[in-house]
């Protein structure tokens, strides 16, 4: 296990080459869960090959535990990595496949039965040792790549990109409770890099939400979801995402005009367009007028839920609220704040 500090780290493909992954520096604490979240093309798997040593970066250095590993390999490192497709050697048995990087260190015999057994117990893979690899479904497979990951005790990191994107949900749902009680019960660093932002805030402590290259925040799930550092992880992160209003400087306040919501203005306003933002279950409907109105455009449920999608002349805005509102497309409703669901965006980005 291993404390990992990317330090100054930034990577571009070719020389002169726009940033795939933009200038960073990161410590990622040994034992931790982590998830890279961001869409496709956003540098999650140039930050993981960076970690892993499939990659060296072109500025700025890896360190393990305050070590130097940034020419080392994948293997000097102790790094497993799963990939979205399974690697899995073809014509050997299940129990081959896990063995095998034991083998490739000269281990005897019989502690490499021991390891698999218990490794393999721990995976549900027990029953399946003896089959050859070639006959097993894509998630066993997927199981079985992991699996040779945590044969070796001195395992630094467990790093997964995408590994989930092939398995059926239901699967998923138990491979994510398998990782999770692999994490709690050796302590292993996981790192699993996702698309997907359920993926990412149910498996994860910590969060990193990327978005062209560049990291733009790091938090635990409820961070993100409460105070969200730019538009795009608002947007990106809650569903629905979250309600940004054009706001405007109106005396010592920044307000949306003609709704009533407002906070006093911060001192060092940084420049750039201003909003306020909301979260859809940060609202209710309002018996009376509440603090501002809006005419029902749309519903949808999401669950046990009823999304309302009202239209006001600063802007659409979702409310989440129990399913079964006696509502049509057209009625004027009104829409009341929970106290501090506010937040100031300039230039799209929260301030403080
Ligand atoms: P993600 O894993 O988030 O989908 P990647 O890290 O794979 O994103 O890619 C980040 C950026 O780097 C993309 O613009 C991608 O086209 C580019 N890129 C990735 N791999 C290479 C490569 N081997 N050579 C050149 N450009 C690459
Ligand atoms: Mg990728």
């Amino acid at each position: 296990m291993a404390e990992i500090w990317l330090q100054n780290l930034a990577h571009t493909y070719a020389p002169g080459a726009p940033y795939a992954l933009k200038p960073l520096d990161m410590t990622w604490r040994s034992g931790g869960t982590y998830a890279l979240l961001g869409p496709s093309g956003c540098g999650k798997s140039t930050m993981l090959n960076i970690i892993s040593g499939l990659l060296r970066p072109s500025e700025g250095r890896v360190l393990f535990d305050g070590r130097d590993v940034t020419a080392l390999s994948t293997g000097q490192r102790n790094i497993a990595q799963v990939f979205q497709v399974p690697v899995i050697y073809r014509s050997m048995t299940v129990g081959q496949n896990l063995g095998f990087p034991l083998v490739c260190r000269g281990m005897s015999g019989l502690r490499i039965r021991k390891r698999v057994d218990a490794v393999a117990e721990r995976l549900g893979l027990a029953p399946l040792l003896k089959r050859p690899a070639n006959a097993l479904t894509a998630d066993q497979k997927q199981l079985v790549s992991l699996g040779r990951g945590l044969v070796r005790a001195d395992v630094a990191a467990i790093l997964l990109d995408e590994p989930l994107t092939v398995i059926d949900p239901h699967m998923k749902f138990e491979l994510r409770r398998i990782l999770k009680e692999i994490n709690a019960e050796f302590g292993v660093t996981m790192v699993l890099v996702t698309h997907d932002q359920t993926e990412a805030m149910t498996f994860a402590e910590e969060v990193i939400v990327m978005n062209h290259g560049e990291v733009v925040q790091v938090g635990s799930p409820t961070e993100l979801f409460e105070r969200p550092a730019t538009h795009h992880v608002g947007q990106f992160i809650g569903s629905p995402a979250m309600n940004f209003l054009p706001a405007q400087r109106d005396g010592d306040r920044i307000a949306v005009p003609g709704t009533g919501l407002a906070l006093p203005a911060p001192v060092n306003l940084p420049d750039g367009d201003l909003a306020l933002g909301f979260r859809p279950e940060h609202a209710a409907l309002a018996a009376g007028d509440g603090q501002f109105t809006g005419q029902v455009a749309r519903l949808w449920f999401e669950g046990l839920d009823e999304i309302v999608a009202l239209s006001n002349p600063a802007g659409e805005v979702r409310v989440r609220c129990p399913a079964g509102q006696p509502l049509a497309r057209g009625d004027s409703v009104g829409i009341r704040l929970r106290d501090g669901a506010l937040r100031l965006y300039s230039g799209g980005r929260l301030v403080a």
